[in-house]
């Protein structure tokens, strides 16, 4: 590769993370505005749609898409609405203006939101520690469930870092999370049917007794 090649390819590099991180920030913002609890507020009204989804649950293992997910029907109405809102259409007007770094990044949108972004990386709570420092992965985005008030960057941790909004979990704390509340349901479950069986023996016992 000559030096003239190279640079071509750097310089285009640069364009690329420049709008990667214009895209971010502009997810980081509309996303932290989904979060105006007002009835005004169109975008939070779609919103609560993705926070009453059970991410954090035992069985969120990474999974193949269904067929509605390759075609962008991303759960339901609101939860496809609330991908297309705050990242699909600012990657559009990107792409309009600068579409040989809009359009593959459209292309890294459609793939990550159709086989990443659900089980596998940004609800996964096996994904925990250093890369979920740099990346909205796991621990980081599982935590902004909790909190609704921290991590609001998606794909990238930077912008919550930037504007202090970032919470860094105890590494493994969603998976924590998880087990202590099936502990609780199992522990919950155990004494609903002691009580049940202690209720149906005084029911036997009444029946003999009369
Ligand atoms: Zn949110
Ligand atoms: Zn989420």
């Amino acid at each position: 590769m000559d030096l003239a090649t190279l640079r071509d390819v750097l310089v285009y590099l640069v364009g690329l993370l420049a709008c990667f991180a214009l895209w971010t920030f502009v997810i980081y913002w509309l996303h932290r505005f989904s979060h105006i609890h007002h009835r005004l507020n169109p975008l939070w009204w779609i919103h609560r749609a993705h926070h009453a989804e059970p991410y954090l649950r035992e069985d969120s293992h990474p999974s193949w898409p269904t067929f509605g997910q390759y075609l962008f029907w991303l759960g339901g109405m609101r939860l496809s609405l609330d991908v297309i809102l705050v990242m699909t259409l600012p990657l559009l007007v990107i792409a309009w203006l600068w579409p040989q770094y809009g359009i593959p990044l459209l292309v890294f949108h459609y793939f990550y939101e159709v086989f990443l972004s659900e089980s596998v990386l940004d609800h996964n709570p096996r994904i925990t520690g250093r890369v979920t420092r740099w990346f909205a992965w796991g621990d980081f985005h599982l935590h902004h469930h909790v909190n609704l008030k921290r991590n609001y960057g998606l794909l990238v941790c930077f912008w919550d870092d930037l504007f202090g909004t970032a919470q860094i979990p105890e590494p493994g704390s969603s998976l924590a999370r998880i087990r202590a509340r099936s502990e609780r349901l199992q522990r919950s479950r155990a004494v609903a049917s002691g009580a049940r069986a202690a209720a149906e023996q005084s029911d036997l016992g009444s029946a003999a007794r009369a």
